[in-house]
């Protein structure tokens, strides 16, 4: 039957489910405060596809980790000390989840999630370049490259591939590049893309399937009818449908409220800096693990990200911050000097952050037809063509091909 769709956001996540909802004959509407060029979270990420990621931010141990960091004005984590009920109450609920049993809960949901969404990448029928090469994380400790092997254990015992590294097997798998490191852990089911370049393939195919976008519209309420609402009110008057999607990103728990619901989020503020000609070019994606730095080749340029710092929504570049990149980076490819980075305009992006690692995938509670899809912190880009075909599913009053039931948008709600 055919109907109305909403999508409030066009990040990965809100043109990925507009994609899946029109290809099902759904008339889409997408609104963004953006205009059809815009240089959000979606854009400027390090572009990689990493089922390997089936740790959610909050383990065991990163509380304590957080908090050594956050001395450190070079480290890659940062909280900014600030009086703000919204970051206590983050910061209750990351604590009470950073236990190894949610951990165990959550990996074999995280797998599900990002092996469906790589199966999207490869189905969705968009042409872009996706190098499905694997993914280095480079070690430059011993001692981590221990917490890695064994973490390469667990990602076999959850059914991927994960081959460990000395230092001469590393340097023999890519020997475009020079690296300093004792080893790695080669996940060769990950993979990396241009976001610039698949957003773009993304939008063209939204529009050829006639979805309607809406831009320079701000979203800030709803009006509602008993437990259907009927129409988002925005900046440019109302908008009506019969399913709305909230996508989005971090404002999504601003959006949340005007539905009262509780969607406990933290922006987790990223750099990047994209290097036009650099010294050397990888072949391989590469996350550089003590530094937490993310290395990608994107065509013929080479792109350098990293740090999570908890600042508010504010999207102001720290420079010190920025350092601690272009610093790190040499560690790792001695071929590369921090000078390399001079003159480079640092981007900046705010990674929607939920407590528990989590992202917010499900029907409001509360809502007839309301559907939440946010939260995705570190992986938004992974996990955007799966969120976007799991949503269509809900939508649809389908049984979701992955279990959502960890993902629930109202699980903090009392
Ligand atoms: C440095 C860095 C590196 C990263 N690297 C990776 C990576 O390698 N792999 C990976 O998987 N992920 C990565 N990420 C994370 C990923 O970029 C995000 O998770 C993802 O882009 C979030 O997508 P989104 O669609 O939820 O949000 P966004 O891209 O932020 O989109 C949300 C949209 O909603 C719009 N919007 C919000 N509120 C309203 C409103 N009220 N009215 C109208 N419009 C509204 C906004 O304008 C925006 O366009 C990285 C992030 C950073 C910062």
């Amino acid at each position: 039957m055919s109907k109305d769709v909403v999508v409030v956001g066009a990040g990965v996540i809100g043109l990925s489910t507009a994609l899946y909802a029109a290809q099902r004959g759904w008339r889409v509407t997408v609104v963004d405060r953006g205009g059809p060029v815009r240089d959000g979270c979606s854009f400027g990420n390090a572009g990689m596809i990493v089922p390997s990621h089936f740790i959610p931010l909050a383990a065991p141990g990163m509380v304590a980790l957080g908090l050594k960091w956050m001395w450190n004005p070079r480290s890659p984590f940062y909280i900014k000390p600030r009086l703000d009920l919204g970051l206590l109450r983050w910061g209750v609920e990351f604590w009470k989840a950073a236990n190894q049993k949610q951990v165990d809960a959550a990996a074999p949901v995280l797998r599900d999630l990002s092996l469906y969404s790589k199966h999207c990448f490869q189905t969705m029928g968009l042409k872009f370049d996706h190098v499905q090469k694997g993914l280095l994380m480079l070690c430059k400790e011993q001692r981590t490259l221990d917490d890695e092997a064994h973490m390469a254990e667990k990602a076999r015992a959850l059914g991927l591939e994960a081959v460990v590294l000395d230092s001469a097997e590393t340097a023999k798998t890519d020997p475009s590049v020079t690296m300093d490191v004792c080893g790695s852990v080669l996940f060769p089911g990950d993979s990396h893309l241009t976001p610039g370049n698949f957003m773009a393939a993304l939008q063209s195919a939204v529009e050829e399937l006639g979805v309607k976008f809406v831009w320079s519209t701000e979203v800030n309420g709803v009006v509602a009818e008993g437990r259907r609402v009927r129409s988002l009110t925005t900046s440019s008057g109302e908008i009506a449908g019969d399913e709305f999607v909230i996508c989005g990103g971090v404002w999504s728990q601003a959006l949340a409220k005007a539905l009262t619901l509780a969607l406990p989020m933290q922006a987790g503020k990223g750099y990047s800096l994209t290097m036009e000609q650099p010294p050397q070019l990888p072949a391989f994606c590469s996350i550089c693990t003590e530094a937490r730095l993310a290395v990608t080749p994107m065509g013929g340029k080479l792109r350098v990200g990293g740090t999570m710092e908890l600042a508010g929504i504010d999207s102001s570049i720290n420079r010190q911050r920025v350092g601690g990149i272009t610093q790190a980076m040499p560690k790792y490819f001695p071929a590369f000097e921090s000078k390399h980075f001079e003159g480079i305009k640092p981007w900046s992006g705010l990674r929607p952050v939920s407590p528990d690692g989590m992202p917010y995938i499900g029907a409001a509670r509360n809502w007839r037809n309301v559907v939440v899809a946010a939260g995705h912190a570190m992986m938004g880009l992974s996990l955007g063509p799966g969120t976007g075909s799991l949503v269509t599913q809900i939508l649809a009053r389908e049984k979701t091909e992955v279990n959502l039931e960890l993902c629930a948008p109202d699980r903090f709600m009392r």
